[in-house]
């Protein structure tokens, strides 16, 4: 009508994806709890990077922390306990198109789930693995972790744990093929955005350990370090992780470290507690481009090659 053509050029099916887009369920944890923080987090980070949530998988195990993929409005596996670094890398083998979220706990990962955690990160797979460390077995109320502190009393150890904790950081950055490892706090939303936004982007399996406070059956574990943050020692470097100039005056303990020094990040590790990246190399190689070779090949072609193998054993 009147010489004016409509532009039918117009990209009708672009998507645009808002916060709304990545929520789930109501989050059941309890007030305080340091996991609300982190599911913000994540659920900003796919925001901002857009990601399909039909594209994104939560994969947990057992544990507070493992109600995850219930609150995203992804797909989600919720496994067995210990069991989620097999369950994701099980999923990236076969569709490594998928970005995986890992959300696991001190309980899950570094006790019954302790060997997945050494090859998982042996695997390298692209896979972005962040560990809840509360302390504490939280959600079946109050029993000693492998990273309680030594004397915290708990339902398993009225008298106070007897022994040292793990250090979860020293344990994967001894580990062959390590590629990613960070430290972040939950009560710095800036620096627990930055690290895991860090984490998402690595290629290769990226481990993140959160401090993560617990006020219902580990109340005051952290209060110490928010307290006199300078316990605290934030890493800095331009190849690690960047917060600006007012986030970052909130620690006034800083540390330059060269996050490719695999040697001084196993020291950094064993001396004090120290925040940021500690360790990050791309050109580790990646399990899962071995296990998604042939992902195209037709069912008929598979079934030639089969024939062909068995064929090798007629007799
Ligand atoms: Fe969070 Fe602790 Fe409550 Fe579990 S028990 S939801 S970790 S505060």
């Amino acid at each position: 009508m009147f010489g004016l053509k409509a532009d039918w050029s117009l990209e009708v099916t672009q998507r645009y994806f808002t916060l709304e887009s990545y929520t789930g369920a109501d989050a059941r944890w309890c007030p305080g709890c340091g996991d609300h923080a982190v599911l913000t987090a994540v659920q900003r980070i796919c925001r901002d990077e857009q990601l399909p949530p039909e594209r994104t998988v939560a994969v947990s195990g057992i544990g507070c922390a493992s109600r995850f993929p219930h609150y995203m409005a992804t797909y989600g596996f919720h496994g067995l306990h210990g069991r989620a670094l097999p369950l994701a890398c099980g999923i990236k083998a076969r569709r490594p198109d998928l970005h995986v979220w890992v959300a696991t706990g001190d309980g899950d990962c570094f006790s019954i789930g302790a060997g997945h955690w050494i090859h998982a990160v042996r695997y390298n797979m692209d896979i972005t693995v962040m560990v809840f460390d509360n302390n504490i077995y939280g959600l079946t109320k109050k029993q000693t972790s492998p990273t309680s502190p030594a004397g915290l009393k708990t339902n398993t150890h009225p008298l106070g744990n007897p022994l040292p904790p793990q250090n979860p950081l020293s344990v994967t950055l001894a580990i062959s093929n390590v590629s990613f490892v960070a430290q972040t706090i939950d009560w710095h939303p800036m620096h627990l955005h930055a690290t895991l936004h860090a984490a998402f982007k690595h290629r290769g399996l990226s481990f993140v350990r959160i401090l993560q406070r617990c006020p219902a059956m580990n109340d005051h574990a952290f209060d110490e370090l928010q307290r006199n943050p300078e316990k605290l020692s934030l890493l800095t470097h331009p190849q690690g992780i960047g917060i600006d100039g007012s986030a970052a005056d909130r620690f006034p303990n800083q540390q330059v470290h060269d996050p490719s020094n695999l040697a001084a990040a196993r020291s950094m590790a064993e001396a004090g507690i120290p925040i940021g990246l500690l360790f990050q190399d791309e050109t580790r190689p990646c399990y899962d481009h071995l296990t998604s070779a042939g992902i195209g090949t037709s069912i008929d072609a598979k079934l030639r090659a089969l024939d062909g193998a068995l064929d090798r054993f007629a007799v």
